[in-house]
């Protein structure tokens, strides 16, 4: 097979029988990789009785064709698995060098199963796949882990993917860490390998990736590396991080601040990128052969912290604005906090910015919250907050469960941002209607790599040929529900190809980089097919699992008009868009399911049996 090395590792965490199997070419053509592959294979190993923390939930690891080559920025995995938080189809992708790493030792991917007795590390080095005693690693933190499984293998340029506290401690929202600072960070990955008893994943090797067209596909690295020296979202990321959007993010109304309900908040100016290029920043960083080079490496005297990995705009959001926190430094303590112990940012940001909301509201009283008084703006309580969720202390081990299960103990499930048990991430549907869509339809729950419409219409990397085009963002017609459509297929065929999305060298460029990569002819307009059917695949994965057409909603706060800001007035229309969006990806739009003639036009027959 060119574009893959051809095998997959199955690992048995409960026998301990470790096996390959080889890559079926067919499977890898009609679902291409990372997270597409692994919701093909899940849909054969999930019931809808599997337990997200039982050990029959399959953890996979997977990576795309382009993964280990020269593509710039192709760099990615994804961890896929159901999902602790949500109950859904789990999957979240990382960057740094764990991917490529994992090809290098002769596999396109892992699936683990079972659970292990004791604590246990898995090491794959040259090709040869072992468990390793990991009583030793457990308890240590997400850097010592790293730096601690390289000793014991005695491979001191081996990757790791690992677990923090929070995973040890079922926390849901529990991400795995690797590269330092790199996080699969959403719907609770960490959990799942912390239930396994999982603790690392430590990789080396040295294989390649055989190529179909090695000088066609060299002539298009050549073309892409070009284009983005000249690329102006490009140099934007590496001169000020992904952190250099507050500014825009803040002037759109697309950066939420007080739990998503204030549309303007001067002080959230001081969260800007540049000011953390000025004041704060040490190194940039880039991931696997990434020219871009969108990650920061800061420090926080304060702390006496001389390194901190991040944090990006996600993070600087979700435990900045959304909290009424203008304190950067506190802000980069607090993602360095979620680092160490392996947590997603945004779901815990948005977590402890619901206790605030509910704290001032009155839902919550001292004597809920142990004798915290809990505020937006406390950064102290903040930091305090993040160590109890991870330890699960006192209302720490209510917060822990994420926001879902905290609104609803007390009675007011109306106020958990979140879709499908996912909390929303830092972008708002009523700065680009065509979020509203993203968010109703990802597979994962609200989740923004799933179609971001917000760079669709603020001219980021369009993709034309698929007529993908930027508009007017407060459009919420059922045309641009389809174009949100489009692109939410688009960002699936990129995240099976595990590709980052800050990377858009256009379609024909992208094409040839997989032609050339593994020597088959796919043509323009088999894209959005690819896409389409890993959305519709995943569609019918979580309806197995119990999603229902109910569940494409927003959640009442991002209904609200704000009387402010950028997105003053507006709300996204959201059962216009959800009707074009339907329509355009071939889905009844009285059930939500695909219909018999779409599954079999994207060759998805067999889920009717
Ligand atoms: S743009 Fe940033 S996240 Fe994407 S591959 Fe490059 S360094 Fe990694």
């Amino acid at each position: 097979m060119n574009g893959y090395v051809g095998k997959l590792l199955y690992v048995d965490l409960g026998s301990g029988e470790i096996r390959d199997e080889p890559l079926d070419p067919e499977m890898a053509r009609t679902y291409v990789g990372g997270s597409g592959l692994a919701a093909r294979l899940a849909y054969d190993i999930v019931g809808d009785l599997t337990d997200p923390l039982g050990p029959e939930n399959p953890l996979m690891v997977m990576t795309g064709p382009l993964v280990g080559t020269a593509m710039p920025s192709a760099g990615r995995c994804s961890f896929c698995a159901l999902a602790p938080l949500t109950g859904i189809w789990g999957e979240s992708n990382t960057g740094g060098f764990i991917g490529p790493e994992l090809r290098f030792t002769g596999y396109d991917g892992l699936v683990i199963t079972g659970r292990s007795e004791r604590p246990v590390m898995l090491a794959v080095v040259d090709g040869e796949a072992s468990l390793v005693d990991g009583t030793g690693l457990w308890g240590l933190d997400a850097y010592e882990t790293q730096d601690c499984a390289r000793r014991i293998l005695d491979e001191p340029r081996a990757r790791v993917a690992c677990i923090g506290k929070a995973g040890e401690n079922g926390v849901k929202m529990a991400a795995v860490m690797n590269d330092h600072g790199r996080a699969a960070g959403r719907t609770g990955m960490g959990a799942v390998m912390g239930t396994k008893n999982l603790k690392a994943i430590a990789l080396r090797g040295g294989e390649d990736v055989p190529l179909a067209d090695p000088e066609g596909f060299a002539l298009v690295v050549r073309e892409i590396l070009g284009d983005l020296e000249e690329d102006m979202v490009a140099t934007a990321l590496r001169m000020a991080g992904t952190a250099g959007y507050v500014d825009m993010a803040l002037m759109y109304g697309d950066m939420p601040i007080g739990y998503f309900q204030r549309g303007e908040w001067e002080p959230a100016s001081q969260l800007s990128g540049v000011r953390m290029a000025e004041e704060y920043q040490k190194r940039i960083r880039a991931c696997y052969r990434c020219p871009i080079a969108c990650g920061r490496e800061t420090h926080a005297p304060e702390y006496d912290l001389e390194r901190v990995d991040g944090p990006e705009y996600e993070s600087v959001a979700a435990l900045g604005s959304l909290l009424m926190v203008d304190d950067l430094e506190g802000v980069i303590y607090a993602g360095h906090l979620c680092n160490v112990y392996g947590i997603d940012t945004i779901s815990t940001g948005c977590t402890i910015a619901l206790a605030c909301e509910m704290f001032d509201r009155g839902v919550l009283t001292l004597e809920d919250t142990g004798g915290l008084a809990i505020h937006y703006g406390d950064v102290e309580m903040i930091h305090r907050l993040i160590e109890m969720l991870v330890h699960r202390q006192g209302f720490g081990d209510i917060l822990a469960e994420g926001s879902v299960a905290l609104a609803e103990r007390f009675g007011v499930p109306e106020l958990a941002a979140t879709v499908n048990r996912l909390e929303v991430p830092m972008h708002d549907p009523r700065a680009f209607s065509g979020m509203a869509v993203t968010y109703a339809l990802s597979p994962r729950g609200a989740c923004h790599m799933q179609g971001d419409m917000y760079g669709v219409d603020t001219g980021q990397g369009p993709a034309v040929e698929l007529d993908i085009v930027p508009g007017n963002r407060f459009e919420d017609s059922e045309e641009k529900g389809r174009i949100a459509a489009r692109q939410h297929a688009w960002r699936s065929l990129y995240n099976a190809w595990t590709l980052c999305q800050f990377q858009n060298p256009g379609v024909e460029r992208l094409l040839r980089a997989v032609n050339t990569a593994t020597g088959w002819d796919l043509r323009i307009d088999d894209l959005l097919v690819l896409g389409k059917r890993l959305v519709a695949l995943k569609r019918v994965l979580n309806f197995k699992l119990g999603l229902r057409i109910e569940d494409d909603r927003l959640p009442g706060l991002l209904l609200h008009p704000l009387d402010e800001g950028g997105t003053e007035g507006h709300v996204p229309d959201v059962d216009a868009l959800l009707a074009g969006a339907y329509d355009e990806l071939g889905w009844d739009p009285r059930s939500g399911k695909p219909t018999r003639s779409t599954l079999d036009a994207l060759d998805l027959g067999f889920v009717l049996e």
